[in-house]
């Protein structure tokens, strides 16, 4: 079955440790504050968008229906280039 495509991302989640920037904080001498970000590639730029925990599922999954889709075009195209091969399809 077909994901809906309605809600596709074509990006990945990444985690980021970020320096907050204050002095007293633990992050200042060790490792930065993680947090989750959709990195994703448009118009010949790289953009990070913070991605709250609370969408982190929602964000996943359509990560995950955007690849499945990909997936199965790429697939067809494979069955149809070879139907029209062997002139068995009209297009
Ligand atoms: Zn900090």
């Amino acid at each position: 079955m077909m994901p809906d495509p309605a809600h596709v991302i074509r990006a990945s989640l990444i985690t980021r440790s970020i320096k907050c920037g204050k002095p007293n904080c633990r992050c200042a001498n060790g490792e930065g504050h993680k947090s989750l970000y959709l990195s994703s590639y448009y118009n010949g730029k790289t953009q990070l968008d913070s991605v709250p925990k609370s969408f982190q599922d929602k964000v996943s999954q359509c990560i995950k229906d955007y690849e499945d889709i990909t997936a199965l075009l790429a697939e067809l195209s494979c069955i149809n280039l070879e139907l029209f091969r062997r002139r068995e399809s009209d297009l």
